[in-house]
């Protein structure tokens, strides 16, 4: 099938809007920033892309530690604008690793002939609006230097899981070993042979480290707050006939994954878990345990929605774990007791096989006592010091906020995004706040971003944003803005959805209560894909409705 996007479309040598360095500045060149920069050349705009790590690939760039694998699968965490693209690439596993998706990430770079507007190894210290002359400009870090570079539209691809969490932990300064943050995972491989090494944390990063290291070092300490469900993903070699079978459709296969709120094709039944007796829901928990990944929840339809349909799953799930692990006690402290699914879901064929190892030791931060401090050789918990010679710390992310607002941006009338988001983030659709005229997030707070295929949200924002974009050129304007109500009608429907899912019922990073001091709101939108492309379409279709173009 002949492809009008995948090809090389020239970079224009000049802009568009006079008085300005580029059209549009692109923050971040992981899949969004790559996407964004392939998207602008085809409206005919000089865009520049700005980029921290020396390399493409954002996320997969940055987390780099042992077992960092995708638990979504590879077929559909991946781009779909470029049918040639999707059709040309392989991938050797059922749900691809860090390195992989990472070459991938190089491999779309160099197919669409990105490099050449991407500027590595450069940090976006601040942006900041002229309302007068209607332009940003950004500082820019590179090579201990910092440079202006103004420009008529900022477009930040940023992530949603990339300011990394690192709790300052009494006495840290003192610990001789090195320390290690899952999110910020050196680039030369780190050999843990023979080391006694502790592990804090226990969210998807930590559960993929864990067995990995338990395998290397002497000894594995693991410092767990709170235990969290693990389903099975059962990853394997990707069968090539499941392969052909997608891509003689892989249009029908992406066209069918964003009727689902998640945006990804998995099994999913819309029943009560309540409704099945006893015998049937055993089976059913049992396939979907057996088909494996973050589909467990599609098992009833209901798990998120009723509290006694996700405790009968949670039940099943902690059956499981008490068959795995051998020691009782072990068994217990990893039982989690919270909804299922409220925090993320977490996916690993072999975490709790781990901790039959004689060479690993499970802290329980609830029972045993908090952490004190670390000495110079180890960390004390409840009075009891753990000797450690290298720490990991796998402590998460200041999710979806913490990206933006480590660049320091004033808008309008020189009010900072951090200011105005001091109570919650507030955008329209979550590709707009008002106030910052010109600026468009993707995958921003108040959209479905960590809660559906990431790659998926990506590109349904991106292509809203370049119909907007295209929209505005074609009427002769160069201002789009959300109007204040719009966006404060968007902020209630945000908290409206939350409000009727479990998930918004527990401590999460999903509500920023991860990190200290951090409003407690839910930040996605947990509508759902189908609702919040319905809520993007028609504001287009209304003429940009809830956006001022002038
Ligand atoms: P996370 O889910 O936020 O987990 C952080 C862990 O650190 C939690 O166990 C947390 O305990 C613990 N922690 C934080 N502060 C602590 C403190 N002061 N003292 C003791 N423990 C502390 O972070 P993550 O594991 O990096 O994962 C974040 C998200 O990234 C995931 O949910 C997922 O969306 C994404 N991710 C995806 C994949 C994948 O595709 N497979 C892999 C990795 C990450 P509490 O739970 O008690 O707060």
């Amino acid at each position: 099938m002949p492809d009008s996007h995948d090809r090389s479309l020239p970079s224009p040598e000049i802009c568009r809007f006079g008085g300005v360095d580029v059209d549009a500045v692109v923050v971040g060149a992981g899949f969004a920033g790559m996407f964004m920069l392939h998207r602008l050349r085809g409206l005919g705009l000089k865009a520049r892309v700005y980029e921290t790590g020396d390399g493409v690939g954002g996320t997969w760039y940055w987390n780099r530690y042992p077992g960092a694998r995708c638990d979504v699968e590879s077929m559909q965490y991946s781009y779909q604008f470029s049918d040639d693209l999707q059709q040309d690439w392989s991938w050797s596993e059922k749900f691809a690793a860090q390195p992989e998706i990472l070459t991938y990430a190089e491999h779309v770079a160099d197919r669409f002939d990105l490099n050449r507007d991407i500027q590595l190894e450069s940090r976006v210290n601040a942006a900041h609006w002229d309302d007068r002359t209607g332009v940003w400009t950004c500082s820019i870090e590179h090579a201990g230097e910092i440079r202006s570079v103004t420009s008529k539209f900022l477009i930040l691809c940023v992530g949603c899981l990339s300011a990394a969490n690192r709790p300052s932990f009494p006495g840290f300064e003192r610990f001789q070993g090195p320390n290690y943050h899952t999110g910020y995972w050196p680039k030369d491989p780190v050999d843990f042979s023979g080391l006694k090494v502790g592990i804090i944390g226990t969210g998807s990063s930590g559960i993929q480290t864990i067995p990995h290291v338990a395998a290397q070092a002497d000894h594995l300490t693991v410092f767990q707050r709170t235990p969290n469900y693990v389903v099975p993903d059962w990853n394997g070699p990707l069968d090539p006939t499941y392969e052909a079978e997608i891509k003689a459709d892989y249009q029908g296969l992406r066209r069918k994954a964003v009727t689902r709120p998640s945006g990804i094709w998995v099994p999913f039944n819309t029943d009560s878990a309540l409704d099945a007796t006893e015998e049937e829901r055993q089976r059913r928990f049992e396939e979907f345990w057996g088909y494996g990944g973050l589909g467990f929840m599609g098992c009833f339809g209901d798990l998120l929605t009723n509290a006694e349909s996700n405790r009968l799953a949670a039940d099943f799930v902690r059956g499981k774990i008490r068959e795995i692990v051998t020691d009782p006690e072990v068994a217990e402290k990893l039982t989690p007791d919270n909804i299922i699914g409220c925090k993320r879901l977490c996916v690993h064929s072999s975490y709790y096989e781990t901790f039959n190892r004689d060479d690993i030791s499970l802290v329980d931060l609830r029972t045993e006592g908090s952490i004190e401090h670390f000495t110079e050789t180890g960390l004390v918990v409840g009075g009891i010091e753990h000797p450690l010679d290298a720490v990991i710390f796998a402590t998460g992310f200041d999710a979806m906020t913490g990206s933006f607002e480590k660049i320091a941006i004033s808008g309008v009338e020189g009010q900072t995004l951090k200011q105005k988001w001091e109570a919650g983030p507030r955008t329209y659709l979550g590709v707009q706040s008002a106030g910052f005229p010109n600026m468009f997030m993707v995958t921003g707070p108040g959209s479905p971003s960590v809660l559906s295929n990431v790659l998926v949200s990506i590109e349904q924002n991106i292509e809203w944003i370049t119909g907007c974009l295209g929209t505005l050129l074609a009427g002769g304007k160069s201002r789009v803005e959300p109007e204040v109500d719009a966006e404060d009608a968007w902020v209630e429907e945000v908290n409206r959805a939350a409000g009727g899912s479990l998930r918004s019922t527990c401590s999460s990073w999903y509500n920023g209560a991860n990190i200290p001091g951090k409003p407690l709101i839910f930040i996605p939108y947990i509508g759902g894909i189908p609702d919040y492309t319905k809520a993007c379409e028609a504001a287009v279709e209304n003429g940009y409705a809830g956006f001022r173009m002038r």
